[in-house]
């Protein structure tokens, strides 16, 4: 394979990169834009004090709120997607800072807004926003109110947020010890000869590595030094959980896990219905670790075996051209307004295609309320996997163009708890196209074996870390404090419950439990789990179902931020606060690890 020299951002040509004109037509404009964004704010701000003088400077007000908001959207959008296109760039690197500043500035100048709508009488309230005036407003102050119970007296309320940036320190002190200090001691290891650095980024390259021997010594390494760090590590943690209940305490709630959920409006049976639904069906991944210890013809399965392929990546090689048509035809369950808007999208100006020199990695999906839902790949041709992602990114970019296209500005964003929902849901089409398609045995096995690691790292795995941290919220809440040795405790019993009968753990394979970062935001994981439960009962629902199942899906990506999430779900035909949708992304790995085993 020969090896492709990666280009400067200036020689990339203009047909792989996104066309950003639909924000703003060049730099002078997005100049401007910004130089508007101090007499909006002041616009705003000519009515503090005011908002319940009469039903008409309330409406005006909103108004003025909403074109301060919308301008600063494009201003940072516009810089943050040239940044993340090119960190070299140092125009792009400065505007980018000019406008989060200009963000910061904003929001603590307009922070009196939402605190005097909540103080507002709510009877007059309700009265104004059922007017058609008010359309537009509606559900941003509904929420609001429904907020409401748990905001406190004035006083307080700026108690709080006088102590929200030192409330940030056990997560700051956690990532600098992790990526800074201790990221320069975790040594190196040798393969062939040539010495690799073992750091938080290169960690997860180690565990993919075939040579069982290299898994080992850089598992080993790896978590000997978080465990000299130990004590030190805990004490973060149990300094972020205690913030947890603090908070939750001194608003009201009753614990932390309701503190967290409320302002979804996901009832904490939710999370509890996705904990026990997973135990019920462990067996199934015990099976799949049997399986792989077989499969990689190990005498005993260990912690560092877990990651590695079970099949070795095979040869292909589709075009990006080709990808798009890929996804047209997989989707085509969505119909032809959807296929064509998202691939004439994908070829015409929202992705920016391949690798560059200075292109942050990776792949994501960004929209805003003006302009096209951009998206950022490193397409690689000869990796299938990218198929994939193309069809991710192009979920979530549809997803926010029929938010946009069918909600006013101040409602149109829908919530973390839905965002993986499309995405996953055009991911799982794609596979079935894929697997249906396939030309060979080993391309089969290829993408059954991908697709089972994928549906256990989000369904499984994000379960075994929301447990873990209900487990820790629950101790402090009892007065029990976090130790080193209870952490490891708790996280060492999930492990074994997890990964069952057939592995074998090293005395510090506990130690993962302090190393996860997205613990310091706690009850965010199980979305994950939850997200692609419902994708992929929706992806069922859709392919099996007729035009009914098919408008109650677009009914969902219509919805924006009209509805709580639950509710835009049920819309779409799966119930979150039943069991069934998390049975059934069981039932769907069940079917993958028994076509495997047949496979392999
Ligand atoms: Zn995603």
């Amino acid at each position: 394979m020969s090896k492709k020299t990666i280009p400067h951002r200036k020689d990339v040509p203009q047909k792989d990169k996104w066309d950003l004109s639909s924000i703003f037509n060049n730099d002078d404009e997005w100049e401007n834009a910004l130089k508007q964004l101090d007499s909006l704010t002041n616009e705003v701000l000519s009515f503090k004090g005011k908002l319940s003088e009469n039903k008409d400077t309330f409406l005006n007000a909103l108004k003025a709120l909403e074109k301060a908001n919308l301008k600063m959207e494009c201003v940072y959008h516009y810089a943050s997607l040239q940044h993340e296109a090119d960190e070299d760039d140092t125009k792009a690197a400065e505007r980018e800072g000019r406008a989060i500043m200009a963000y910061t500035t904003m929001q603590a100048q307009l922070s009196f807004f939402e605190p005097e709508i909540q103080a507002l009488d709510e009877t007059i309230l309700r009265e104004w926003i059922s007017q058609p005036d008010f359309m537009d407003y509606r559900i941003y102050i509904e929420k609001l109110l429904y907020l409401k119970p748990y905001i406190l007296s004035e006083k307080e309320e700026r108690i709080l947020s006088l102590q929200s940036q030192a409330s940030q320190t056990a997560e700051t002190a956690f990532s600098v010890l992790t990526n800074v200090d201790m990221n320069k001691t975790f040594g190196s290891i040798s393969i062939q000869g040539v010495e690799n650095q073992l750091t938080e980024t290169t960690w997860g390259v180690f565990m993919h590595n075939k040579d069982r021997k290299v898994r080992e010594e850089a598992y080993k390494k790896f978590y000997a030094k978080f465990e000299e760090h130990q004590n030190v590590i805990a004490a973060l943690y149990a300094g972020s959980v205690n913030q947890d209940v603090f908070i939750t305490r001194a608003r009201g709630y009753k614990t932390s896990l309701e503190h967290a959920l409320y302002s979804n409006k996901v009832p904490v049976t939710v999370y509890h219905n996705l904990i026990d639904c997973i135990h019920k069906n462990l067996d199934i991944l015990h099976d799949y670790y049997a399986l792989r210890k077989k499969v990689l013809k190990l005498d005993e399965l260990k912690h560092y075996d877990v990651y590695v392929p079970l099949v070795h990546s095979i040869d292909s090689h589709t075009t990006y051209e080709q990808a798009v048509e890929i996804c047209r035809n997989a989707l085509s369950p969505l119909g032809k307004d959807y296929t064509d808007r998202l691939c004439d999208g994908l070829l015409n100006g929202w992705a920016d295609r391949y690798e560059n020199i200075g292109k942050r990695s990776g792949a994501f999906s960004s929209g805003c309320y003006i302009g096209n839902p951009y998206i950022l790949l490193n397409y690689n041709e000869d990796n299938i996997r990218d198929v994939f992602t193309m069809a991710h990114e192009g979920g979530h970019s549809m997803h926010s163009w029929y938010s946009v296209h069918n909600n006013p500005f101040m409602s149109y964003d829908y919530t973390i708890f839905e965002a993986e929902v499309a995405s996953t849901f055009n991911e799982e089409l794609v596979f079935e196209y894929l697997l249906k398609n396939a030309s060979s045995d080993d391309m089969k096995k290829y993408l059954l074996a991908m697709r089972a690691d994928d549906i256990l790292a989000t369904l499984f795995r994000q379960t075994m870390f929301a447990e873990f941290e209900l487990k820790t919220h629950e101790a402090v809440e009892n007065g029990n404090p976090l130790t080193p040795e209870f952490l490891r405790k708790i996280y060492r019993e999930l492990l074994e419950l997890y990964f069952g009968p057939e592995m074998h753990f090293e005395t510090n394979s506990d130690m993962e439990g302090l190393r996860i970062p997205h613990f310091y935001s706690a009850f965010y994981v199980y979305k994950y789990a939850t997200g692609i439960s419902a994708a992929l009962a929706l992806a069922k629902r859709v392919t099996n179902g007729g035009e009914k199942e098919k408008n109650d899906y677009f009914e969902f990506l219509k919805s924006g931020g009209s509805r709580y999430p639950i509710e835009s779900l049920k819309i779409a035909g799966v119930d979150m606060e039943k069991v069934e949708p998390v049975q059934a992304a069981c039932d769907t790995f069940r079917t993958i690890v028994k076509q495997l085993k047949n496979l392999l």
